[in-house]
């Protein structure tokens, strides 16, 4: 059997452009990989096997007329939160399981543009809801490295797939960690884009002031690749920016001597698990090593963003998920006995338990009365937590530190303990609040679970962070590493 699965978009784009393999070829190696392992990892929700092929081909004639992009006939994965025309789109929910989608996402169709073939749509938390993919209606995403344990969340099944080389690399989307918690915990390397960089339209809305798509790859040199096609301004989404998008393939080779990189010292306290402690200070180690020179910082509010970020993050959700009714489309309950039983059976039986914890907190916060004294305050310590951020930068290049206080966890661990599983957040989640752009990097290994490091840039820097982090993994081979069931 050949080894395409080892291979990196980069070098499976360099093998489709000089004619070694075909995108059909491609599809049908990643395909047979999905058939072969996704029953017990359960990272893909609809595997779309008919349309891949289709595209494949289309690709393959593409390639033979000149007419290819960078990542024509490379097969891909979307988180399925995002939106694809006449394919099933769950979001994770009950609520949408019949739901077929009539038209495609910006970054779907971004994708479909350029040549790139979709394999399927992955597995997540309900609603993005989540920080372990448990919570999604289609059961829980195991981690390949350790299938006892949990891929993070929320976009677990696009890190699981991307772990085990079901797929080379997918599409994530990260509203206060979703896509860095589960890189880290998978070994795979992630990017949140600045927000407004990559049109949210067509991607299922949790939180509209801090949801981010991004990509999810093996290496920082292929999430670039991604990055070029998924990001511009796109008319459709109001808050997406007018500005010119650089080719952030271009820097990734630059040098890093006398990169200023601040440590946070409040992402480095008792709250971090000492094992990944010495993993990070492993990877600091190196960067010092590369020239770089590291400096204390302080973001003085970083303990604010978890409690800001669940007055504000329900706030939203629960007025993005009040479209989901019963009436216009998702699921309806059976026999409705009036308007007022169709509301409540819909929703009381199409949401899930953190989804309907999420509406109540978010509805009581923004009740009258409360608004005050919650959301808007809540808003004002976002300034609070932005303005550390900026006041750093001012003095430092990147910020670095852990992407997770843990390792991944064990299935089942945490479910019964919200609070305890919102705190995995801890170090993602103020990056979000403040719209930077931030990565995770594969590390190193505690107890043969993967950790990953967290670069947070300014914004607009994903060429720097892109650039960081391939420079790391140009002298460290963790990102190299894959699960011995899977290799
Ligand atoms: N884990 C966080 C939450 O549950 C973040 C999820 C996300 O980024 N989508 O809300």
């Amino acid at each position: 059997m050949s080894n395409f699965y080892q291979m990196t978009l980069a070098e499976l784009s360099t093998m489709l452009q000089a004619g070694d393999v075909s995108s059909t070829e491609l599809t049908e190696h990643f395909l047979s990989r999905i058939k072969q392992h996704d029953a017990t990892l359960n990272s893909f929700i609809t595997v779309v096997k008919d349309q891949a092929m289709t595209q494949a081909a289309a690709a393959d004639n593409a390639l033979k007329n000149g007419a290819a992009g960078p990542l024509t006939g490379v097969p891909i994965a979307h988180k399925d939160i995002f939106c694809t025309r006449g394919v099933k789109t769950s979001c994770g929910s009950k609520m949408l399981d019949n739901f077929i989608s009539p038209y495609d996402a910006t970054v779907v169709s971004k994708f479909k543009q350029a040549g790139v073939v979709t394999l399927g749509k992955t597995n997540m938390d309900e609603f993005a809801m989540g920080s372990s993919s448990e919570t999604s209606f289609y059961g829980p995403v195991r981690n390949p490295w350790n299938i006892d344990t949990v891929p993070g969340g929320s976009s677990g099944g696009s890190a699981a797939a991307v772990a085990s080389r079901l797929a080379p690399a997918a599409t994530g989307t990260d509203t206060g960690g979703s896509i860095r918690q589960p890189a880290a915990m998978c070994g795979i390397t992630g990017l949140k884009p600045t927000y407004g960089l990559v049109s949210r339209y067509g991607m299922i809305a949790f939180a509209s002031s801090l949801d981010q798509g991004g990509p999810m790859a093996q290496t920082a040199e292929d999430c670039a690749l991604m990055l070029n096609v998924m990001a511009g301004f796109d008319e459709k989404d109001s808050t997406s920016l007018e500005m010119g998008i650089p080719d952030y393939s271009a820097g990734l080779d630059h040098s890093i001597e006398g990169l200023r990189i601040g440590l946070p010292r409040e992402y480095f306290d008792a709250g971090l698990d000492k094992n990944v402690k010495a993993v990070i200070q492993g990877a600091l180690d190196q960067y010092r090593e590369l020239g770089a020179e590291l400096v204390e910082i302080d973001l003085p509010n970083s303990g604010l963003s978890v409690p800001v970020y669940y007055v504000v993050a329900p706030a939203e959700c629960s007025a993005n998920l009040s479209r989901f009714d019963g009436v216009r489309y998702g699921y309806r309950c059976e026999d409705p006995q009036d308007l007022y039983d169709l509301y409540t059976r819909s929703r009381g039986e199409g949401f899930g338990a953190e989804v309907k914890r999420r509406i109540m907190v978010g509805t009581y916060a923004l009740s009258a009365g409360y608004y005050d004294a919650y959301y808007l305050k809540a808003q004002q310590l976002r300034h609070l937590i932005s303005d550390d951020f900026r006041e750093a930068f001012n003095n430092v290049d990147v910020i670095m530190g852990p992407a997770s206080p843990g390792p991944a966890f064990n299935l089942g661990e945490k479910v019964e303990d919200p609070i305890s599983m919102y705190l995995s957040d801890i170090y993602t989640i103020a990056v979000n609040l403040a719209g930077l752009p931030g990565m995770s990097v594969p590390a190193g290994f505690v107890d043969g679970k993967p950790v990953g490091l967290q670069i947070i840039g300014n914004y607009f820097e994903e060429s720097r962070l892109l650039n960081v982090a391939h420079q790391y993994q140009q002298h460290t081979d963790w990102h190299r590493q894959i699960p011995n069931n899977y290799k």
